[in-house]
């Protein structure tokens, strides 16, 4: 049962082989040390890897490392792209994860003439795009899945390829970028159906975690610039939101659960007791009449604000963790109208039910009854 599967971690780089995570095998930078600024190199005499089964067509994949400078948006520009840069300009839906859809308009437009100067983020916009428009048109979903992929590499070359640092001159850009990629990762990860149940579905999902902690650095170091930018209104309110108290007692049992573990210690205790405190503002905000703004946004800062013990004892499979992820699925299924959730709370909580068997009934009983009654 414990048996690791090496096959996993076939065709990644050597960086993320040594922090045992799942590595997405991107050439010349995976994902990760994209986002975590680590060094990343690969084993020299590994065959160069597809990036997944439904690329194999692509003439395009053929890009190499050196070929970063002439992807240019001006050489690559067709009617599949303006048919992308439409869709994001008049689909408020597409990024109805984050603050008001009220702000919407202002916060494209400064990512839109902001993607002029740096085509990596409007390649980041045109890949989510893509992705926004597979789930729209399940009929031609394997046409923009492929096309949000192959947009999103060559984000992320262009981006390693431009990559000096952050400074006033790009932060706006640089965060723009890794928030559509936090959320197009999200995406993804809550619309896995992994054959092999909860492991599979954790494997996604801690990959993802750890590629919003680079987000999240990067926002976090980047913070005294751009609140000198024209984000500044739209970021004091998402810190506003984020660091709300917790007001509600939805998740009392399961802090009960965390304070009564003995398996255990007080830091693994601190870092659930954190993630408990984010998921109440969360579950706050999800049932609050009057909240307009914000009520989403913990879907997608959760997965950011989890401290790293909390992902590792979710990565260990520890039960009263999984119990805690079973909250953050109720969350989940609270926002199931939005796009990117659809079932995957009640999903993620099926996997695990059947994971930790009947003797946890009890502690995952509120999460169950909520998402079989269907109240909202
Ligand atoms: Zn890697
Ligand atoms: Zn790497």
């Amino acid at each position: 049962m414990l048996r690791r599967s090496h096959k996993k971690f076939r065709g990644g780089c050597l960086e993320c082989k040594r922090r045992h995570v799942k590595c997405d095998g991107r050439r010349p930078v995976c994902l990760l040390c994209t986002m975590s600024e680590r060094d990343c190199s690969y084993p020299s005499q590994a065959p160069p890897e597809k990036l997944s089964p439904s690329d194999s067509s692509s003439q395009e994949q053929s890009i190499s490392p050196g070929d970063n400078h002439s992807q240019g948006l001006d050489e690559a520009i067709n009617l599949n792209h303006m048919e992308l840069l439409v869709h994001v300009a008049s689909d408020k839906s597409m990024f109805n994860l984050g603050h008001s859809p009220n702000d919407y308009p202002s916060d494209l437009f400064i990512a839109l003439k902001k993607g002029l100067k740096a085509p990596y983020l409007m390649y980041m916009l045109l890949a989510f795009s893509a992705r926004h428009l597979a789930f729209l048109h399940p009929q031609q979903s394997a046409f923009y899945l492929h096309q949000a992929m192959t947009l999103q590499t060559r984000a992320v070359s262009l981006f390693n390829a431009a990559w000096t640092g952050v400074d006033q001159s790009n932060c706006v850009a640089v965060l723009g970028f890794s928030s559509i990629l936090g959320h197009h990762l999200l995406a993804d990860t809550l619309a896995k159906r992994d054959p092999g149940g909860l492991e599979g579905f954790i494997s996604h999902y801690t990959q993802c975690v750890e590629m919003h902690r680079g987000i999240h650095t990067i926002a976090t170091n980047a913070w005294p610039l751009l609140m000198a930018t024209e984000l500044q209104p739209i970021l004091s309110l998402s810190a506003d939101f984020t660091s709300r108290a917790p007001r509600g007692n939805h998740c009392q049992r399961i802090r009960e659960l965390v304070d009564t573990a003995n398996g255990l210690g007080e830091e693994d205790k601190e870092a659930c007791r954190l993630a408990i405190q984010y998921l109440q503002v969360g579950f706050d905000a999800v049932l609050a009449e009057e909240e307009q703004s914000n009520r989403y946004q913990m879907i997608f800062s959760w997965t950011m604000l989890v401290p790293p013990e909390f992902t590792r004892l979710l990565a260990a499979k520890r039960p009263e963790v999984l119990v805690l992820l079973a909250y953050y699925s109720l969350l989940l299924h609270y926002g199931r109208n939005l796009w990117q959730v659809g079932d995957a709370g009640a999903y993620i909580l099926g996997i695990i039910v059947d994971y930790l068997g009947p003797e946890w009934d009890h502690w995952l009983e509120y999460p169950r009854e909520r998402i079989t009654r269907k109240p909202l």
